[in-house]
């Protein structure tokens, strides 16, 4: 086991990191930005290190930085959360060239579900099920054309580089396919530097649902169950539950066997989370994520699993020690992601945080980083605080969740704690009855 790992992350991941590693009995070193030397993760690490200016891409993403870091404390290996390098091959790459060990999966399964075609094909010739679309890169808009034909309309173009839901466009008819096509590939140029795009029938109603995974070193691979993350703004998430509301036990072992013995046969190793659309009882996946979700929390609930743990356990070289049937789910979990941004408006909204306090009570976790006085600043992501609660129905889970955010006290800044109210009073939330377009029309109503 390492005796020191380094966090390359911020905020309340780099907290869930920590936590592992202080029962593990794991030294740790915090990496910061001069605008985070007031975070709680570097207040509560061993030791820690200042990696840059605030500009993310002159600190948590300055690997020469992170990498001297990790070499002057002595860590032995580097957890990098989400976000910032978690999906970049080559940091993963580097980091072990360094000797030091990647708390994740191999830079080759990184970089091949970062291209979102060869993600495609590599799930598809192990057996996964995809939504119906081009094959591969568009090479003109003729073949777009006739592709699009062949799937029905409507479709959408998407990025193969794509990400945070950029480099998207749908065409409902033959007469916006030109725009689509050129529209998204210019956004992707624009944000990805790679125009490649392809195509995929347009799912008018469909539910995200992403399955847990994780491997060992071994080619034992198991999952933990699905996360329904449909209520999305701008394809960001917003709340997420597990299980699903719309799928049955049978339905989750019989796409969780598909998935199993694909990542195995793959010789996939550490966590990831493969992303579905699903409609009219069909799964479609549409893209990996290599690293651990923000949402893992609710996995870990019903699940009885520490995730980090496990992701550190198995980078150290450990076998998983459990097979499919020891993974057993109990109740309901529910997550509300809290940002600093106004309800209504979705504006950013930075500052200091006058007064907080953290709801507690039977079957309620918070993960956050924030405390009374802290100043969040405006540089990063405007997540603040996650809210996780655990009930034995998921009817109970909602009611636990309305009385946690009721006790929540977060002055100074302005959160969407209001709006979470709203959708958990809701009765077609409360019924389960939505899909991945529901949140944008729920907030587009008066109220
Ligand atoms: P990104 O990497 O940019 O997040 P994804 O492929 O994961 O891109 O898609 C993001 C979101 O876009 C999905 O969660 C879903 O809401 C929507 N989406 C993607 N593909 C389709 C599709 N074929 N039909 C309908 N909606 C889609």
């Amino acid at each position: 086991m390492f005796s020191k790992i380094l966090i390359a992350n911020r905020g309340e991941i780099a907290l869930r990191v920590l936590r592992a590693c202080r029962e593990l009995g794991i030294k740790t070193v915090a990496v910061h930005s001069t605008a985070d030397e007031d975070a709680m993760h570097v207040r509560l690490a061993d030791e820690a290190v200042c990696i840059g200016p605030p500009a993310a891409r002159d600190s948590y993403l300055n690997v020469a930085a992170i990498l001297s870091a990790a070499t002057i404390t002595g860590a032995e290996a580097i957890h990098p959360g989400y976000g910032f390098l978690s999906e970049n091959a080559d940091f993963a790459e580097t980091v072990e060239a360094h000797g030091l060990t990647f708390i994740g999966p191999t830079a080759e399964h990184i970089r091949m579900m970062g291209d979102k075609i060869t993600a495609k094909t590599t799930m598809e010739a192990l057996g996964v099920p995809l939504v119906p679309g081009s094959d591969g890169e568009l090479k003109s808009l003729e073949e777009a054309r006739t592709v699009a034909e062949q799937v029905g309309y409507p479709v959408l173009i998407k990025a193969t580089a794509g990400g945070g839901g950029r480099g998207m466009k749908v065409a409902h008819n033959a007469s916006e396919i030109e725009e689509a096509w050129s529209v998204a590939r210019t956004e992707a140029r624009t944000a990805f530097g790679n125009d490649a795009v392809y195509l995929e029938k347009y799912l008018d109603k469909p539910r995200h649902i992403e399955l847990q995974i994780l491997g060992d070193n071994y080619g034992n691979v198991v999952h933990f169950g699905e996360r329904d993350c449909s209520l999305q703004r701008r394809h960001q998430k917003l709340l997420e539950e597990a299980g699903s509301p719309a799928i049955t036990a049978e339905q989750r072992d019989t796409i969780g066997k598909t998935v199993t013995e694909a990542l195995s046969r793959m010789g996939y190793r550490n966590a990831g989370t493969l992303e579905f659309l699903y409609q009219d009882g069909q799964f479609c996946f549409i893209e990996m994520n290599t690293r651990l979700q923000v949402e893992h929390p609710v996995t870990e609930m019903v699940c009885d699993v520490d995730l980090v743990r496990e992701q550190i356990r198995l980078a150290a070289g450990e076998k998983l020690g459990y097979t499919q049937s020891d993974v057993t789910f109990s109740g309901h979990a529910i997550e509300c992601r809290i940002n600093a941004e106004d309800p209504d408006t979705f504006a950013p909204c930075p500052g200091t945080v006058a007064v907080y306090h953290a709801p507690g009570g039977l079957g309620v976790r918070i993960d956050s980083a924030l405390y009374t006085g802290y100043k969040v600043p405006p540089y990063y992501d405007s997540m603040i605080a996650k809210v996780i609660v655990h009930a034995p129905t998921r009817a109970e889970a909602i009611a636990r969740m309305y009385r946690a955010l009721d006790e929540f006290v977060v002055e100074g800044i302005k959160t969407v704690i209001p709006l979470h109210r709203r959708i958990l009073a809701d009765p077609e939330f409360q019924r389960g009855d939505y899909t991945i377009h529901w949140l944008e029309q729920f907030t587009a109503r008066p109220h």
